[in-house]
Order: C-alpha cells, then sequence, then structure tokens
C-alpha cells in the first residue's frame, strides 16, 4: 500500500504549469528541488463531508493510487509519491511530455497500418499486464492514451488516469455505470457485471483505421444503439484501405458476450498484430489508415471535449453570481450526459452512477 505523505508537497517540489485538468482537479508540471527531475503532479479535491457533493471520497483516491502502485509497467503512467493534506491528495506522476496519441498520429498526412499496430500492440501490452493483475482500467479513450516522448523516432505509449480503475477480488461481481458514452462496452450501458473483458470494446474506437468506428452512426445515440445490438458494417466507402487480418481483429472484438471476446492477451497472437507468414506481414504494410476521416473525428472529438469544459465553466460561472442563497443545487449536480457518466463509482452501499437506456 502506497504511503499518504503528510508534509507539504511544496517543500519537496516547485510548482509549474497547468498540464491539464480533469472532472476532479488540475495537473501541473513539478519540479522535484532536491533532484531537478520533472515530474506530473496531478491534484485531487477530497470531499470535506460525506454529503457534499464537490470533490472525491478519500476511499476512491486511496483506490487510484493504490491501483497505480500495483501496475509497474512500462506502458503505464508511474506514480512515484503521494501527499495528503485535509483539502487534497497530490499524486506524484511520472512526466508524460509526448501528448495525446491521437493528437500525434492527426498531425501525419499518411500512416500504414504496420505503424498504427506497432502502437496498438503498445496498448495491448500494457492492458494485458493489467487484466493479469486483475485490474481494469474502465475509462480507456484517446484521452488517456499519451505518448511519452513525440521527438523520439519510436514514441511509447503510456495509458493514463486510473480514477475509475477497478481491481477485481476473486469471485467478486461489479458492477459500474461510469464511463465516456462514445468509449464503453454493451455490458457498462447495461448494467451488467463488468470484468476486464470490458476495457476490450473501447479499442475499437482506439483502432480507427478507417477514420471511422464500425458503429459510427449519424448521432450519439444512434451509435451507442449499434454497440448494444453490435450492428455493424465495414462500408466499402471507408473501409477499402483496410486489410483483411485488420477487420478480422476488430470482428474478434466486436462481440457482445464478455467472456467470448478477444482477450488483451490473445490479441497479442491475432496475426493482424503477429503475423505469422510473410504475406500477412506484406499485407499490413501495403494497407493503410484512412487520414481525412481519422482528421475529422480527432477535430471533432477535440470540439466536443472543449464544449463539455465551456459547458461546465458557464454553470460554476452563473451559478456563482446566483448563488447566494443555499437553497441552490450544486451546479455539477446537473451535468451533460459525458460527466454524469464519468462519476466514480462510490465504495459504500450507495446507488450506481446514472445508466444511459438503450
Ligand atoms: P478525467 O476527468 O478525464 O478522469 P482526471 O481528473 O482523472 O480526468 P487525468 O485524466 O488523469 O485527470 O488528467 C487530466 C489531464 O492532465 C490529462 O488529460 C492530461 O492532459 C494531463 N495529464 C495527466 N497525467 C499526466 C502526466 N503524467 N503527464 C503529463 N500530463 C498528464
Amino acid at each position: 500500500m502506497a504511503v499518504f505523505k503528510p508534509e507539504n508537497v511544496e517543500d519537496f517540489y516547485e510548482i509549474g504549469e497547468v498540464l491539464g485538468s480533469g472532472h476532479f482537479g488540475q495537473v501541473r508540471r513539478v519540479c522535484e528541488r532536491s533532484s531537478g527531475t520533472s515530474w506530473a503532479a496531478k491534484f485531487l479535491k477530497i470531499r470535506k463531508s460525506a454529503c457534499s457533493r464537490m470533490g472525491l471520497d478519500r476511499g476512491s483516491v486511496q483506490r487510484e493510487v493504490d491501483i497505480l502502485h500495483a501496475i509497474q509497467h512500462p506502458g503505464v503512467v508511474g506514480l512515484k509519491d503521494v501527499f495528503e493534506s485535509r483539502a487534497e491528495v497530490v499524486l506524484i506522476l511520472e512526466l508524460v511530455s509526448g501528448g495525446e496519441l491521437f493528437d500525434f498520429i492527426a498531425e501525419k498526412e499518411n500512416l500504414l497500418e504496420s505503424e498504427a499496430i506497432e502502437f496498438m500492440k503498445q496498448i495491448l501490452e500494457g492492458l494485458g499486464f493489467m487484466h493479469s493483475k486483475s485490474i481494469a482500467h474502465f475509462d480507456l479513450k484517446p484521452e488517456n492514451i499519451m505518448l511519452s516522448d513525440r521527438a523520439s523516432p519510436h514514441p511509447r505509449i503510456k495509458l493514463i488516469d486510473f480514477g475509475l480503475a477497478h481491481l477485481f477480488s476473486p469471485g467478486e461481481e461489479f458492477r459500474s455505470t461510469s464511463g465516456t458514452p462514445q468509449y464503453i462496452a454493451p455490458e457498462v450501458i447495461n448494467a451488467e457485471p463488468l470484468s476486464t473483458a470490458a476495457d476490450m470494446c473501447p479499442l475499437l474506437s482506439v483502432l480507427r483505421l478507417s477514420g471511422l468506428s464500425p458503429f459510427q452512426d449519424h448521432t450519439d445515440e444512434d451509435t451507442l444503439k449499434n454497440i448494444l445490438s453490435m450492428k455493424y458494417e465495414f462500408d466499402e466507402r471507408y473501409f477499402s484501405m483496410t486489410s483483411s487480418l485488420a477487420k478480422d481483429f476488430i470482428q474478434k472484438l466486436l462481440v457482445k458476450s464478455p467472456s467470448e471476446r478477444m482477450t488483451a492477451e490473445e490479441s497479442l497472437l491475432h496475426p493482424w498484430i503477429k503475423p505469422i507468414t510473410r504475406k500477412q506481414a506484406a499485407k499490413r504494410n501495403r494497407s493503410s489508415i484512412n487520414m481525412k476521416n481519422f482528421k475529422k473525428f480527432n477535430a471533432r472529438r477535440k470540439w466536443k471535449m472543449s464544449f463539455n469544459m465551456v459547458w461546465v465553466c458557464n454553470r460554476l460561472a452563473s451559478w456563482n453570481l446566483r448563488n447566494k442563497t443555499s437553497s441552490e443545487p450544486d451546479p455539477l449536480e446537473v451535468r451533460p450526459l459525458h460527466s454524469v457518466l464519468h462519476q466514480r463509482p462510490v465504495s459504500c452501499a450507495c446507488s450506481p452512477g446514472t445508466a444511459i437506456s438503450p
């Protein structure tokens, strides 16, 4: 178990610029005073009382810390230290300076399937390691797949944000409806018992070989319905550049029953990732990613993220203006679907997060 140090984090680290922010706090670059090394510090506000809606309950932060402590793998962000004060917990994490994988890819003019496979392999290795320790991430999405150093000829993947991750105890039945709608498994939407298999569905979104998801429909609601019914098609207009091995890989993940879905370990042995014959290897080098669609998807994803942030900021601003009467509801109590679904599951016997109906 990781130790939560009671000392003041600023005695040991100089606090620098904001690197990013999430629903529960900010991540800042920090410089270790003793060595001059840069790290990332994740500041998480802790709930003052059980009834308060602002901040996180300490138990959920403890779980994130314990999980990070248990996963030491080159594909997963490392945890160095934890500081705790009355109001917040600060996680000192390995600094991941290469930005998001999707932004890195979107800047490219073209990308071969074999190059995309290299990234997918690293994601699967990280996931496979976690799953072997009975840990599921449960919030795999493009924002949480970063690169250690984009200037390197072979950038390394780093999975971040273990706020929704769960360590399964033997025989445990765990349900949660938390997650981000575009990237969740059918069993999450249906509030069924979950397993590490739920992490394999978001990979389909990561696998935007065509620039589109095979489930993609005109609205998010229709896309979710397609996920639930596992209704998909490889439209030739978009998937013509995708190899048959890649489509086979996708189909093995497009399985409604979690126990029949390909696992991370099995995925690493699929011929698309690990070709057996020369012909299979050559095919991967001839196929490419539809960059026009990929760039379009990435721009839309970014727009959606900023829309959610603006929405939350506007609500906070208007609440601050009006909140002189304590009967006003907490501004974050009514949130867009993305945020509602993103609530961390609580450890006590409370109701789970809001589920979306199919
Ligand atoms: P969310 O609300 O999405 O769950 P969160 O509050 O759990 O977010 P993170 O997702 O862990 O926070 O971090 C928020 C952002 O901070 C990330 O999207 C990323 O841009 C940045 N970030 C997080 N960890 C690191 C790191 N180790 N190195 C560099 N930047 C980081």
